[in-house]
């Protein structure tokens, strides 16, 4: 299981900071909801996508003695299971969904498959925007135009980690999780 937790806005400064800074604990086991605070049990790499930037950053992972299952406490520029950052996924998206042409070499081969993803995921991220933001809204029919829409909408919370970070408290998952 992954946790997000707002850290440093950019991997850099996260990555400067991991091994100074004072750990996020976590005191109950989401797994077996034991109130036994899990061991901080080693860390793990995992690369992140920053635009024209590749970074290793390291993941901090918590152990339940209890169930022994683990909890990892993602940096909120990450989407679980996707290596680019939240930033440059949400640009790449705009970008494609307004047609705004790109000469990343890195945005061809990504645009595709993360707008297809997030077309797949407009549902649940409009029940999210009802259920946290106003239940009257209304959305575009055209999954064209829906899409853009709940982009906006997306952007309009702040600094895309906040929203993903709100956005996974609330369902537990990435809002381009399957
Ligand atoms: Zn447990």
């Amino acid at each position: 299981m992954v946790y997000l937790e707002h850290f440093s806005d950019h991997p850099l400064d996260y990555i400067n900071e991991f091994y100074t800074a004072e750990k996020v604990r976590i005191d109950s086991c989401p797994h077996c909801h034991s109130c036994r605070r899990l061991h901080l049990h080693g860390i793990y790499h995992r690369h992140v996508i920053w635009y024209e930037d590749v970074f290793a950053i390291p993941v901090q992972r918590h152990y339940c003695i209890h169930c022994g299952k683990t909890v990892s406490i993602l940096p909120s520029f990450c989407h679980p299971g996707f290596q680019l950052a939240l930033p440059f996924l949400l640009e790449l998206l705009w970008a494609f969904l307004n047609r705004i042409p790109s000469a990343c070499a890195l945005a061809h081969q990504h645009r595709h498959f993360i707008t297809r993803r997030f077309l797949f995921c407009l549902n649940r991220l409009i029940e999210y925007f009802r259920i946290c933001h106003d239940p009257l809204i209304v959305f575009p029919d055209f999954g064209h135009k829906k899409a853009i829409k709940l982009l906006e909408m997306v952007y309009s919370v702040g600094k895309p980690h906040i929203f993903g970070k709100r956005y996974h408290d609330h369902f537990k998952i990435g809002f381009m999780a399957l």
